[in-house]
C-alpha cells in the first residue's frame, strides 16, 4: 500500500480512485455485526469514505492489512454493519451501498459476522453456526440491485459459498471453538425480538438460528458475484425454550464473550484464505442470469450497475 496520510479520511468514488490510492485491489471484506465495530489485528489502516450510486455505506470503511501465512500481508476491508456506535436498525442498513462499496474496492470474498439466537437445543449460547441455508422472513427490504429496466435472476439455492464456509470451519476447529457446520438462518425483520409464537414456529420448522441482518446482504453479495459466508455467533435461545426467555442483559454478556473469539477467528480465517486459487463458481453468478437484451436496457440503470454487470454487457 502507498504511504498515505492515516489521519485523513480518503474519499473514493471510482475504480480509478482505488487504483490511485492502493497499489492493488482489496480482495477480502469483513462486515462486522453487533458488538464488532473494529478489528485490532488489522494493521496499517486507512479510513475511507466511499460514495456509491446507492448512497453511503453504514460507515467509513477501514482498509488495512492482516498477516497471512509466512508473514505475507493481505489487504482487507472492514465495515461495521450498524455503524460505529451502533446507530442503524437492521431495516435501515443500506446493504446496497455496503456491498457496492466493497465491490468497488475489489472485494471477492466477503465474511459476514452476525449475532443470532439459537432455535435448537444442541446449539448453545456462545457457540458458532456456519449456516448453509437461509429463510427470508423480512418484509420491508429491497433485495436486489436490479430493476428499473434491467432484469436478472441469479441462482440462490445455495446462498453461501461452500469453500469459504469450509475455510472458516477449519479455522474454528484450529482454535477449538465449538462450531456447527451447516444449518438454516431465518432472517426476521425486527427490530423487536420474536414473539413466543413466532419463535416456536421457527423452531418447529427446523431452522437453526434467527437473526435480523443476513438479508438482503446475502442476496446482494450473490448479485455482486462475491464468495459469501456468515459466522453466526449465538447469544441466546431466542424465546421458544421455556425458562430461557430472552433477557437483554444476558444477550449483551454473551455477545461480548463472542466478540473476542470472532476477532481471533477472523485473523486465522484471513491467514488461511487463498484468494488466488478459488475453485468455486461464485464469481460467475451473473454469466447466464441477466435476462434483458442489451439494446432494451435502461441506459441510466446500466451506468449505475456498470461495476457489477459491465463485463457481461460489452
Ligand atoms: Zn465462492
Amino acid at each position: 500500500m502507498k504511504k498515505l496520510d492515516k489521519k485523513k479520511v480518503l474519499e473514493i468514488k471510482s475504480k480509478k480512485d482505488v487504483k490511485n490510492f492502493f497499489s492493488s485491489e482489496v480482495k477480502i471484506g469483513i462486515i462486522g455485526g453487533s458488538g464488532i465495530y473494529n478489528i485490532e489485528s488489522i494493521k496499517n489502516v486507512q479510513e475511507i469514505k466511499v460514495k456509491t450510486p446507492f448512497g453511503f455505506p453504514s460507515d467509513n470503511i477501514v482498509v488495512g492489512e492482516m498477516e497471512g501465512k509466512g508473514g505475507v500481508y493481505k489487504k482487507v476491508a472492514f465495515l461495521p454493519r450498524h455503524g460505529r456506535g451502533h446507530h442503524i436498525l437492521p431495516t435501515e442498513i443500506n446493504s446496497h451501498a455496503n456491498i457496492y462499496a466493497l465491490k468497488l474496492l475489489g472485494v471477492e470474498v466477503l465474511i459476514s459476522i452476525s449475532a443470532c439466537g439459537s432455535l435448537k437445543e444442541e446449539i448453545r449460547p456462545r457457540e458458532i453456526v456456519l449456516p448453509d441455508q437461509l429463510f427470508d422472513r423480512t418484509r420491508l427490504r429491497k433485495n436486489t440491485f436490479f430493476g428499473e429496466g434491467i432484469v436478472s435472476h441469479v441462482t440462490f439455492d445455495e446462498p453461501y459459498c461452500y469453500d469459504l464456509r469450509k475455510t472458516i470451519y477449519t479455522s474454528c476447529k484450529n482454535l477449538g471453538l465449538i462450531t456447527h457446520f451447516g444449518g438454516t438462518y431465518v432472517c426476521i425483520e425486527g427490530p423487536q425480538f420474536s414473539t413466543k409464537a413466532e419463535s416456536k414456529v421457527n423452531q418447529q420448522l427446523g431452522f437453526s438460528v434467527v437473526g435480523m441482518t443476513a438479508l438482503p446482504e446475502a442476496k446482494l453479495a450473490r448479485e455482486a458475484q462475491m464468495c459469501y459466508a456468515t459466522i453466526a455467533l449465538v447469544t441466546d435461545y431466542d424465546v421458544w425454550k421455556e425458562g430461557e426467555e430472552v433477557n437483554a442483559k444476558k444477550v449483551v454478556e454473551n455477545l461480548n464473550a463472542n466478540v473476542e473469539n470472532s476477532k481471533r477467528l477472523i485473523s486465522l480465517v484471513v491467514s488461511n484464505l487463498d484468494t488466488e486459487e478459488k475453485k468455486c463458481k461464485c464469481n460467475e453468478t451473473l454469466k447466464h442470469a441477466i435476462f434483458t437484451r442489451k439494446d432494451a436496457m435502461n441506459k441510466k440503470t446500466l451506468k449505475k450497475l456498470e461495476l457489477l454487470i459491465g463485463k457481461y454487457v460489452k
